[in-house]
């Protein structure tokens, strides 16, 4: 695969600036032409080791139009590995359903599933018989090790002068690997950076632990005290729940778009908002917007897709 294309890019969005406040991205839309966002660091160690240990297939668990299973399945592919998935439900979106049928595209069987417990119950039996196991979202203490990777080269780029030290970072936190692991990895590289994690998904708590709880794990010792004030979290942005789109999200979608930017309901747009936001206030002078989702044309992966989904499927997407 797993060669993703490192370093992605860091660029300054001059028109969203302002006089006290600089905007930058981090521009992990482009880890991989096939595929990018941020699931691409945490799948090239998962999917590795699903191979070393033999294994023939994987089974991950994610919403219908999850990006992570979309990952799986066009990284999967590539290795050779079967991919199956346990569905949940999400609000619709053309997105979500656009995800949802390339996946299709890529050979994933896709398994509806009426719970979070019965997706973990039957993924315990897929496991059973002999399935390599992903964990939601690819967070797993091997998966976020990708995203400790991503603070390193960041802490890379500052040096070579590619930007400034940002005193801010803001990112989505949906299963909780990527602010983890960007938390642990500008600890160990001892920036000043703070991460702020605009909670997208529920439950809330649930996430928002998962991801302290991993950064800790993931740092040694000396580092654990200091990590607390590295880390603020945001719920503020969620709106409606997991999928929502809510109104300052549009508008951050819009004022993306103007610079180049593709963003996406669920997470995307609404860690963008809170990025403007914090530009607005003025308080930061280098705000960076971790891009994390894709930004290749999901055209090439559609090809072999159905046109639609089946219903069963189909009724996972809430209209
Ligand atoms: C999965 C995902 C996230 C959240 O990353 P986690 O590591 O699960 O918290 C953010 N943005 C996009 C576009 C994603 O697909």
């Amino acid at each position: 695969m797993s060669n993703g294309h490192y370093p992605t890019p860091v660029e300054r969005l001059e028109p969203l600036s302002s006089a006290t406040t600089s905007l930058w991205v981090k521009r992990d839309d482009l880890t991989h032409p096939l595929y990018g966002g941020n699931k691409v660091r945490k799948l090239a160690a998962l999917l590795e080791e699903a191979k070393r240990s033999g294994a023939t297939r994987v089974v991950t668990i994610g919403g219908v139009g999850s990006h992570h299973v979309l990952a799986t399945g066009v990284f999967g592919k590539l290795l050779g590995l079967a991919v199956e998935a346990l569905c949940l439900r999400q609000p619709c979106t053309p997105h979500v359903l656009e995800t949802a049928r390339a996946c299709l595209g890529q050979g994933v069987r896709l398994q509806p599933a009426s719970s979070y417990s019965d997706a973990a119950r039957r993924m315990a039996a897929i496991v059973a018989a002999g399935a390599y196991p992903l964990p939601a979202g690819g967070s797993s203490r091997l998966g976020t090790l990708g995203m400790v990777a991503a603070a390193h080269e960041l802490a890379e780029q500052i040096r070579a002068g590619a930007m400034p030290e940002p005193d801010l970072l803001v990112v989505p936190l949906g299963s909780g690997g990527t602010v983890a692991g960007l938390v642990a990895g500008l600890a160990q590289c001892r920036l000043r950076t703070r991460v702020l994690g605009i909670t997208v998904s529920e439950p809330q708590r649930l996430f928002e632990h998962k991801a302290r709880a991993l950064a800790q794990e993931l740092v040694d010792e000396r580092l654990r005290p200091g990590l607390s004030r590295r880390l603020e979290l945001d719920r503020s942005y969620l709106g409606g729940g997991y999928g929502h789109a809510t109104p300052e999200g549009e508008r951050a979608v819009h004022r993306a778009a103007g610079v180049g930017l593709l963003l996406d309901q669920t997470y995307t747009a609404k860690a963008f908002a809170a990025a403007l936001d914090r530009v607005a206030r003025g308080k930061e002078r280098h705000v960076l917007f971790w891009h994390t989702l894709s930004s290749a044309p999901l055209g090439p992966l559609l090809v072999a897709a159905p046109a639609e989904l089946d219903p069963p499927l189909r009724a996972l997407a809430i209209d």
